[in-house]
């Protein structure tokens, strides 16, 4: 059996290596390393997949949350609403910018920003909501979009886990995750749905005059050269990563198809075990794309299970061991553990086991055999 590993970003490399590597050489050839024809033609390819009218490509997914933060104008004071299960670099910004993070508690079907913790959390001073599609599965963005209607909010997606996925709307309609608030944000992250080979971001809106503000903060503020009209930062997709986000962004929906996959035989062979919650997973499921796969162990010892396939060389991970209301950069006087039920729960039960677009049935059996097997 080939080694699992929790990516194998190493044998999805070897199958598009001619067409990387040619990608690669052409920056490597004309030399233009920064802001090069490669990143033109990624933002352009990224609009037409996600059906979005500006993509403003960045560093990194912490900067394109920054950015899209300070592109809205918030001020220091300002609250923000964010969920308390999620990677800290969604409130880290918030904090960075003086903003004050309110986390709330999560759902403890689809993990993701509870809609009557968002309700209750709404004061005067709010001005924004950060919904992360956590794991890969969209957030209820329509529930979402009809709060921040009713107290003229901003919507800011954390769409680094979820690029490719769609949100589904009681009309029928259908959009991409991350462009349904004003602003999304994503991640090129190597083990992200769609990782370069290095750092790389983006942010996403339909707002033109929004998309002209954050197209100058990339880039030092300066909107006609060496005008500088506001403060700025140094935000950039260099042009080798977009050169490898162009070979592979045609193989997105590919991609996010290999992992529903495995998500649909792992949840086949767990789904059914008294001690195992996983995740539902819908016929037409482009709701989820399965950035990670999150089992939860109920009435079972989780950090048992952990060990256990970590001594038979199966990789897994808990997303997230400690809720971001405990840590100690974000502890707040108003936070009460009553308010954060469901993510105390979560953090204590949760486990992801190995997700990526190269798993195989005899790896998928092993890994799923192994976690009976402790169970019993
Ligand atoms: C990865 C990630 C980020 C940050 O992206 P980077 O490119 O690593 O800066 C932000 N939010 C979430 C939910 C993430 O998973």
């Amino acid at each position: 059996m080939k080694k699992i590993q929790m990516v194998d970003l190493k044998s999805q490399y070897d199958k598009i290596a001619t067409t990387v590597n040619a990608s690669i050489q052409e920056v490597l050839d004309n030399t233009a390393y920064i802001n090069g024809p490669q990143v033109h033609s990624f933002q352009k390819n990224l609009e037409d997949y996600l059906g979005v009218k500006h993509v403003i490509p960045c560093a990194n997914g912490t900067d394109a949350l920054q950015i899209a933060m300070m592109g809205l104008g918030l001020q220091p004071g300002d609250e923000v609403i964010t969920a308390d299960f999620t990677f800290a670099a969604t409130v880290e910004v918030i904090a960075l910018l003086q903003l004050t993070p309110v986390l709330v508690d999560v759902d403890m079907v689809n993990m993701n920003i509870s809609i009557e913790a968002i309700k209750k959390a709404i004061t005067p001073k709010t001005k924004a909501i950060v919904p992360v599609h956590l794991f890969g599965r969209a957030a209820n963005m329509e529930a979402i979009m009809q709060i921040a209607r009713e107290h003229n909010l901003y919507v800011i997606e954390d769409n680094a886990q979820a690029i490719g996925a769609n949100c589904k709307f009681s009309d029928g309609t259908k959009k991409k995750a991350g462009t349904i608030g004003h602003v999304g944000a994503t991640s090129f992250f190597p083990s992200k749905n769609l990782g370069c080979y290095g750092d790389g971001g983006a942010i996403f809106t339909n707002d033109d005059d929004l998309a002209h503000t954050l197209r100058g903060i990339v880039n030092h503020g300066m909107y006609v050269r060496y005008h500088h009209d506001v403060v700025g930062v140094n935000s950039r997709l260099d042009s080798i990563q977009a050169a490898v986000l162009n070979a592979k962004l045609p193989l997105l929906d590919t991609y996010n198809q290999a992992r529903q996959t495995a998500a649909r035989k792992y949840t086949a062979a767990l789904g059914g075990h008294p001690n195992i919650i996983a995740p539902t997973i819908c016929e037409q499921c482009d709701c989820h794309v399965f950035h990670q796969y999150t089992l939860r162990i109920v009435n079972a010892n989780r950090d048992g299970l952990m060990k256990h396939l970590l001594d038979k060389g199966i990789p897994c991970a808990i997303y997230y061991p400690i809720p971001l209301h405990s840590q100690k950069a974000y502890l707040d006087a108003r936070y009460h553990e009553a308010d954060f039920p469901v993510t105390n729960q979560l953090v204590q039960e949760v486990i992801s086991l190995p997700m990526h677009t190269e798993l195989d049935d005899e790896q998928i059996k092993f890994i799923t055999d192994s976690v009976l097997e402790f169970l019993k």
